[in-house]
């Protein structure tokens, strides 16, 4: 049987680490830090989403706007308010709900974004100072997933960490930062056009499943004693539940569990760290 991460004990703990640091600033006299947060639609996952990061903010002490704007506005218009974030001393940190409608490039929104105020790491900034190894904001669900594995004494150097999926997301920030000094993992990226995927995650000391796709990872992948990162968030079918379904990972969890040295479970693994992230990041753009 394996021994679950309780991702939200652990997120818990991170968010009241964020609060003593919040009350030490403001304390010496500081203002609190500030997270502007831009949500464009009415998108119901985007709207809880930023509910969710609004609340976990208020309650350590970072203030925070929530702008909402309809998905008529246009993109130069977009642009310019962040162009007037970006310019607001009293703005720590910005972070521009996505995806945004169809008619406005991501890309350009996001690398208009100051980098000193990027809070959630994707300017292409970021992800250059967090490839080479240098200071910065870290990516809000890698870096969620790497203070799992610290916090639950998971031993990183040498280990073979196997990382399914490549996104620009999770897979590849979460690569370079399992290569890092000080955490030392040999790592492997597999992907849709993975040749003998099954073979090369049973390698795995710590295996970690972004696929989104439910129950993806089986049994006959999990090498017995490996650490299983399950970053799923998956929608099934489910007529004992109210809303009609279930949310599963991209880890057959009951077939795992047996197997796995450690596991997350989903929900209430990675889930919970992701905020948790964001408000370290918050934190440190206030105090950087
Ligand atoms: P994505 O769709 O951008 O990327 C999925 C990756 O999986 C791709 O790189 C693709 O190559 C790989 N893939 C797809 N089919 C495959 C296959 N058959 N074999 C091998 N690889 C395959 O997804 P994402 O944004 O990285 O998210 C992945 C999952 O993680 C989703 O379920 C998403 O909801 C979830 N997620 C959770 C959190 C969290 O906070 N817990 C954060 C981000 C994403």
């Amino acid at each position: 049987m394996a021994t679950l991460i309780d991702g939200r004990q652990i997120a818990s703990d991170i968010r009241e680490e964020v609060k003593q640091a919040v009350l030490a600033h403001t304390s010496s006299g500081k203002r609190a830090p500030y997270l502007a947060v831009v949500l464009v639609g009415d998108d119901p996952a985007s709207s809880s989403y930023v509910r969710g990061k609004a609340k976990a903010s208020a309650e350590v002490g970072i203030e925070s706007d929530t702008m909402t704007f309809p998905d008529t506005i246009s993109e130069a218009e977009l642009l310019e308010i962040v162009a007037r974030l970006n310019d607001d001393d009293n703005v720590d940190g910005i972070l521009v709900q996505l995806p945004l409608p169809a008619h406005i490039d991501d890309t350009r929104v996001i690398n208009a974004i100051s980098p000193d105020k990027d809070v959630d790491c994707f300017h292409p900034a970021s992800v250059g100072r967090l490839s080479i190894g240098l200071d910065g904001f870290a990516p809000a669900t890698p870096a969620g997933i790497v203070q799992l594995l610290e916090r639950s004494d998971i031993e990183t150097s040498g280990a073979h960490c196997v990382i399914i999926g490549r996104s620009n997301i999770v897979g590849k920030p979460l690569a370079n930062l399992m290569l890092r000094k000080g955490i030392d993992a040999t790592v492997t990226v597999c992907h849709s056009r993975t040749r003998d995927l099954a073979g090369i995650a049973r390698q795995a000391d710590i295996l970690v499943a972004a696929i989104g796709r439910a129950h993806f990872v089986t049994a006959e992948m999990v090498k017995p004693g490996a650490t299983v990162i399950d970053v799923g968030i998956n929608r099934v079918d489910d007529s004992t539940r109210d809303r009609g379904y279930r949310l599963v990972g991209d880890v057959d969890f009951d077939a795992v569990e047996p197997i796995a040295g450690h596991i997350t479970p989903v929900p209430g693994g990675v889930g919970p760290m992701t905020i948790a992230v964001l408000l370290q990041n918050t934190l440190k753009a206030a105090t950087m």
